[in-house]
């Protein structure tokens, strides 16, 4: 039979029990002992429920207490000297401590004292977040933590059958980092490979038959060292017990696929979701005594999956493989929120049309059963089902709008492009905004009080009434401007009190967005996300921040600048539609938040900010694929932008500096200013300038809003100064790294003080 399995299951649980369990144990309310219990009576859950749902092969080894890379690190003994402890062994102490930093001279226990947290980074092009293995030169590995033992025994003691899930040595190896001196971490490898044999080993003895050992990297262009270390390693690991399937996911092996196929392991599981042309390629280069595991349903995406499009590549395959074909989400269902019969207030139709991990491991076991028994009646009733909801869809009115349509297709290249190049429009823009050089500003957000969450709250709950709400928001936002004028900011924002989040705020007042309770997924440790959901043509049917942004600017005689979420940040943070191109979504986006930019032009707001947060993070991960992602992504920037006269000022910001390879395409935003950060990385990020002559101003954000520290004048000075040898004076702005929501008043006050001193001094020395 065709088995099915699944590659991995969301941690966090139904109600997102995890989150809620490791913020009590750190908040020092549930003891180690009570943690764990809840991190077993999750794993049972999550067995069972796979189980029930017709999978044949349940995952083990896909629970962390915080994230898989760092349960790795502790597997291989990778704990850098500022958390080793006298005692030897890492406890769960180490792991926290190593996730989130170490409090100095903490009295209970003796590990890590003030050690700071290992980085935190995207999980390929996901919105999972793992910390980056730091690596010694002279680093050593060894079998140090024993939970994915524990957890075979725990899944066996239950009567399933398990497969094992390890993250492969070459990727667990290209995620980490080098520390302290410069060297190859590939050299690293065969001091690791003793260990994979270890617990190789190990869970032979378990009587563990498979294991998933996850290869993804196999899906980015490898370095040929790195190629031909797959062979070297695969070679050596092949000597060891067990069947080991290599996974890939994330996107096609492309020139990877003769050395992914060639691996001397027992089985390959591809991605067909994104990289659908590698069937049936992949079957020529098979060898003949391999299993073949392909991802159909998509483990990223909430939708369901269309069966007959699966099962006509499932059928052909089975035809070809038999019993070695294996049927399988994408990619671990670590993306995709839990379960969707949670889901108590979304209309059923909509409801008809979605699949959480529960329902994909429902769809990946029919997909198996259909090709054994087709004739099936419980089969023949999923296909149906599917075949309803795929036609439903396709005919809806409530997808298809002709009028967005319409207006897709009408629009053309001067659309996206502004009335004069920036040479002639910044000079009309600085005659009407009268700004000193150097001119101050913030990012957006003022710090989120808890009485500013708690009337939101109220609000959204029915239990403050629309004229309360108004006032309490008006309340902040008077504040905001006050406390703005008092500290001498030159530009100001009105402080996005009412906003809870940047794209959920704009989201809820399109049309063609949906939002789920319970379609939580896991960002990093205990953070979750639930992403708002495109479900049919996006479009705007009234003004969505327009009244907050001029009421701010009745109370001052300084520039207020409206603030918006920009397309391509819009789209990466959502759940996108998979029956159109995603470049569709941005520029039905793009057309929304123009027509706002537009409205808020009208009512007289000089400067507008369209933030593209997410702007880097849609890359591609193959760079063959990146002009393609720049080139629309960028049209959708200035789609949204363009419309507005000369005189109006664009601004767009970024919360990262790693512009060296896209600095062509920022460029090409042609945004008037552009605000960034860099103090995390001491202006690192100006180095771009060096070899690109960025040409519209730039804010490099002087100091980091990450850390409550605040540092003085004179190190934001210094950061200018630094600033000021690469970027003409006349085109500079000074202003934080990010928006201030997360940091308390006290600390966000101290820092504009010293931030307005630090451009004040600066004027007067370089005027
Ligand atoms: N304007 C937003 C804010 O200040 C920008 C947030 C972000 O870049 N992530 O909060
Ligand atoms: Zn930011």
């Amino acid at each position: 039979m065709a088995l099915s399995h699944s590659l991995g299951f969301p941690r966090i649980g139904r109600d997102r029990e995890l989150k809620k369990a490791l913020e009590a144990h750190w908040r020092g309310e549930l003891d180690e002992a009570g943690l764990r219990a809840v991190g077993q009576r999750l794993r049972a859950e999550h067995w069972q429920l796979q189980k029930d749902a017709g999978i044949d092969l349940l995952p083990v080894g896909d629970f962390a207490w915080y994230d898989q890379v760092l349960g790795h690190s502790l597997a291989f003994g990778v704990i850098p000297e500022r958390f080793r402890s006298a005692g030897g062994k890492p406890t769960l102490e180490t792991l926290f401590a190593m996730a989130r930093g170490a409090v100095a001279n903490k009295s209970s226990g003796n590990c890590c004292s003030g050690a700071h947290a290992q980085e935190l980074t995207k999980w390929f092009d996901t919105n999972y977040h793992y910390l980056v293995p730091e690596f010694g030169v002279d680093q050593q590995f060894a079998l140090s933590w024993e939970q994915l033992f524990e957890e075979v025994e725990e899944a066996r003691a239950l009567g399933h059958q398990v497969k094992p899930v390890l993250i492969g040595p070459l990727t667990y190896l290209w995620l980490g980092k080098a520390k302290g001196a410069d060297f190859d971490r590939l050299e690293l490898l065969e001091r690791l490979l003793p260990v994979y044999g270890e617990i190789l080993q190990r869970l032979a003895g378990q009587g563990v038959e498979w294991v998933q050992i996850d290869e993804p990297i196999l899906v980015l262009d490898l370095p040929q060292d790195w190629k031909n270390a797959f062979e070297r390693a695969y070679n050596l690991i092949q000597r060891e017990p067990c069947k080991k399937l290599i996974a890939t996911y994330f996107g096609g092996l492309e020139d990877n696929l003769g050395l992914a196929a060639n691996l001397p392991v027992d089985g390959l599981h591809i991605d067909l979701v994104r990289a659908p042309e590698q069937y049936p390629t992949i079957l020529d280069r098979l060898p003949a005594y391999k299993v073949l595991s392909l991802g159909v349903v998509n483990g990223r995406n909430v939708w369901r999956c269309d069966m007959d499009k699966a099962l006509a590549v499932l059928r052909h395959a089975h035809e070809r493989l038999g019993e070695r074909l294996w049927v399988a989400p994408s990619c671990s269902l670590l993306h995709s929120p839990v379960d969707l019969a949670r889901e108590d207030q979304l209309d059923a139709e909509l409801k008809s049309w979605l699949a959480f991990a529960v329902q994909k491991c429902q769809e990946v076991a029919v997909l198996g059963r259909a090709l054994e028994a087709p004739d099936d009646a419980a089969v023949q009733a999923a296909l149906e089902a599917s075949r309803t909801v795929q036609a439903a869809r396709a005919a809806s009115t409530r997808i298809h709008k002709p009028e967005v349509q319409a207006r897709l297709a009408a629009i053309l290249p001067r659309h996206a492009q502004r009335q004069s190049p920036f040479a002639e429009r910044i000079g009309k823009q600085r005659e009407r905004l009268q700004l000193p050089v150097l001119p101050t500003t913030s990012i957006g957000s003022f710090p989120q009080t808890s009485a500013i969450r708690l009337a939101r709250q109220a609000f959204k709950q029915g239990k403050l009434g629309a004229a309360d709400y108004l006032e309490a928001m008006h309340g902040e936002i008077h504040e905001a401007i006050r406390t703005q004028e008092r500290l001498g900011l030159d530009v100001l924002v009105h402080g996005e009190a009412e906003r809870n989040d940047m794209v959920e705020y704009f989201a809820e007042q399109l049309d063609g967005y949906a939002f789920t309770r319970f379609g939580w997924v896991q960002s990093y440790g205990s953070r979750c996300v639930k992403p708002a959901v495109i479900v049919g043509d996006l479009s705007r049917p009234q003004a969505m921040s327009v009244e907050w942004i001029r009421y701010a600017q009745s109370l001052t005689d300084k520039v207020v600048k409206g603030m918006l979420t920009g397309p391509v940040t819009m789209l990466m943070w959502s759940f996108p539609r998979e029956d159109v191109a995603r470049e569709v979504q941005a520029r039905q986006l793009a057309l929304a938040i123009r027509d706002e930019v537009m409205d808020l032009e009208a009512a007289g707001i000089k400067i507008i900010q369209i933030d593209e947060a997410a702007f880097r993070e849609g890359l591609p991960l193959r760079r063959a694929a990146w002009q393609h992602y720049l080139d629309w992504a960028t049209e959708a920037f200035r789609l949204t932008a363009s419309g507005v006269r000369d005189e109006t000022q664009i601004h767009t910001h970024m919360c990262y500096s790693e512009f060296n390879d896209v600095i062509e395409a920022i460029a090409a935003m042609d945004a008037d200013v552009i605000t960034i950060e860099t103090s995390r990385s001491d202006m690192e990020l100006l180095e771009a300038f060096e070899r690109f002559d960025y040409p519209n101003e730039i804010g490099p954000g002087v100091y980091d809003i990450h850390s409550p520290r605040v540092p003085d004048s004179a190190e934001m000075a210094n950061l200018l100064r630094k600033a000021a040898r690469r970027i003409p004076l006349e085109r500079l702005w000074v202003n934080p790294d990010c928006g201030l929501k997360t940091r308390a008043w006290p600390e966000t006050e101290a820092a504009l003080v010293n931030m307005v001193a630090a451009a004040r001094q600066l004027r007067a020395e370089l005027a």
